[in-house]
């Protein structure tokens, strides 16, 4: 019977540690940790993230300082707002939601970001930092994984990983992150022949390639590890279901084929989702302690 790496859960027991660290915080420094989210447009994923991301930071005590921009909002104007978030004394984390419309250009914003306020670690000078093993604000998703990893004591000195997915939100940095631990690792991506050749390697599988059900029993290997992190709403076409029932969520991975070959795997939902919203937390606050002059620690638990 395969182990779950039960995202819900440790999420739940790291946003206690964070709850307790802000109210611990609060009797020596006046001001709560504050996130800004930005949100452009009205794309209805997005829109259930930032909702979660919200929520999220109001049952810890962050302050959130929600910034729904229009559609059309010009570099010029958004660039200006990111300058200003990043002068607010109040403010400790940004995060620019992704994707963005297709007229805005996504790299020489999240470059705006002043990098002490990088709440997703994806300025270049963080994600350099990543390459470089040094401290800094590390991607909310695979530092996410790294933590499910370590809580269900995954050995990764020394196993196979494989990656599938080099995006820079999630591919990349995960790909780096595992390396950091120890592990020899592959990125697999569209243009990798023989995936299942590959993945089948894999003693620690991350599957981050945006496609529903992608990977199935001929991808893994027995015994290994599988982590999704995809995510997909499906829709389902049966009459008399009320607006949350119209669609099922699903991951990359088909966990009905896989569950009695893997030692582990993360469930969707309930697996990578929750902690990629606890870890950004998690850099606010740290952020926070670190803008404030209070001692960090909560640093074991960032990769
Ligand atoms: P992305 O930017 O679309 O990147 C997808 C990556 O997968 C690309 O590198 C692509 O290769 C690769 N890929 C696509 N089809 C493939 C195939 N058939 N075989 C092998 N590789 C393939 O997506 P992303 O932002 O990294 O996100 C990936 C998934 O994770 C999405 O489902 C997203 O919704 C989900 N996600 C979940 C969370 C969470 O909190 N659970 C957070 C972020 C993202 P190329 O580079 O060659 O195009």
């Amino acid at each position: 019977m395969a182990n779950i790496l039960d995202g819900k859960k440790l999420a739940q027991e790291i946003e206690l540690v964070l709850k307790q660290t802000i109210e611990s915080g609060l009797k020596v420094v006046k001001r709560s940790p504050g996130l800004a989210v930005i949100r452009v447009g009205n794309d209805p994923a997005s829109g259930v993230y930032v909702n979660y991301k919200e929520k999220a930071c109001d049952r810890i005590g962050v302050r959130s300082f929600p910034q729904h921009l229009k559609e059309d909002i010009s570099m010029e104007e958004l660039t200006e707002k990111i300058k200003i978030l990043n002068l607010n004394e109040n403010i400790d984390g940004i995060l620019l939601q992704l994707p963005l419309p297709s007229h805005l250009n996504e790299s020489l914003l999240l470059s705006g970001i002043n990098p002490d306020k990088d709440a997703d670690g994806l300025h270049p000078l963080n994600l350099g930092r990543l390459i470089k093993g040094e401290k800094g604000p590390r991607s909310c998703t695979p530092a996410g994984v790294m933590a499910l990893l370590k809580r269900n004591e995954i050995k990764i000195e020394g196993k196979r990983a494989v990656v599938v997915g080099r995006s820079i939100l999630v591919g990349k940095p995960m790909a780096l992150m595992l390396e950091a631990a120890n592990a020899t690792v592959t990125i697999a991506h569209s243009k990798s022949e023989d995936l299942n050749f590959l993945t089948r390697e894999a003693d620690l599988l991350v599957v981050a390639a945006g496609k529903p059900h992608l990977i199935g029993e001929n991808h893994v290997k027995e015994n290994s590890v599988v982590v999704d992190v995809g995510i997909h709403r499906i829709p389902l076409n049966e009459d008399n279901l009320n607006e949350s029932q119209k669609f099922k969520l699903c991951g990359d991975v088909k966990i009905f084929e896989i569950e009695d070959k893997v030692a582990a795997y993360s469930p969707v939902p309930g697996g990578v989702g929750p902690m990629t919203v606890t870890m950004l937390l998690a850099n606010t606050v740290d952020r926070w302690q670190k803008h404030c002059g209070l001692p960090l620690t909560i640093s074991h638990l960032l990769p």
